[in-house]
């Protein structure tokens, strides 16, 4: 029988027969990948625990006609401290169901997507971390790592650098901001875009952008280059409703390119 080895990271599962699961899993080595964890619904079963969501395993998988399935599975990661906290909780079941929407676009990056995707959720763990900040930055690289980074710093319709005095829409159908004279003065969009179905940009859905929720989009974006989140900064007052507002745009944009609403993102809609 053909096996092969892989470290993985779950992101949701399904049941399957009278006790098993499927696990849906994010890989390093081949990205999104499915296998069947037998017994895994009896909780006395070996697999029970380490086929919850968000439990990181080394495992020993068996190749299948049809499924695959887990012959041996070794606990890695288990992130305990996130179990405890349900806004963290959901914040993560949410990075897993961000993950698996995507999961096509990043199988060529899987390695390091794998390594970003452990690092934030442990941040996430931290009790110093702020967690819609580490969201925003996750969403952020995420967009990067695709090549569906949102233009922020130049207006998608005249192309002029964007500041904090021109700033004024944010366009999710043409993917960035509009600067205050072309929302403003009803000129037509250039060619391509109308050739694309869109006429005019001051006709277009938009939502107004105050200059600070144009800028925490901006800096998550630009810290987004490296990979790496940093959450743990103190956020002002002003600071945090701007934030609130940036994931609302940021999920809008992330719901248009995926086709589909994020279901855990409802579940911590109503939590925070
Ligand atoms: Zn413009």
């Amino acid at each position: 029988m053909k096996t092969y080895l892989v470290t993985a990271i779950n992101l949701s599962n399904y049941a399957i027969g009278e006790s098993d699961k499927v696990l849906v899993m994010f890989s390093k080595e081949h990205g999104l990948l499915k296998a069947v964890a037998k017994g895994a619904r009896s909780t006395k079963a070996k697999m029970a625990g380490k086929s919850e969501a968000l439990c990181v395993n080394k495992l020993l998988i068996n190749k299948g006609k049809t499924l695959d399935t887990i012959s041996q599975a070794e606990s890695i990661e288990t992130f305990p401290k996130l179990r405890t906290d349900l806004k963290r909780l959901t914040t993560g079941f949410y990075l897993a169901e961000l993950t698996q929407a995507f999961a096509e676009g990043l199988e060529s990056e899987c390695d390091e997507y794998f390594e970003f995707l452990n690092k934030a959720l442990k941040l996430l763990e931290d009790k110093d971390t702020d967690a819609t900040l580490l969201r925003l930055q996750v969403e952020m690289c995420l967009l990067n790592i695709l090549g569906l980074k949102p233009e922020l710093t130049v207006c998608v319709n005249c192309r002029q650098l964007i500041t904090e005095y021109s700033i004024e829409a944010f366009l999710s159908q043409l993917g960035g901001v509009g600067c205050k004279s072309c929302m403003q003065s009803a000129q037509s969009l250039p060619k391509i875009r109308e050739a694309e179905g869109f006429e005019n940009i001051a006709q277009m859905k938009r939502v107004y952008l105050s200059p600070m929720v144009w800028k925490t989009l901006v800096m998550a974006l630009t810290n987004s280059d490296k990979l790496d989140p940093n959450p743990r900064i103190i956020l002002s007052e002003a600071q945090q409703k701007a934030l609130a507002f940036a994931v609302k745009i940021s999920k809008r944009y992330l719901e248009d390119r995926a086709g589909k609403p994020f279901k855990t993102l409802s579940l911590l809609d109503s939590i925070t």
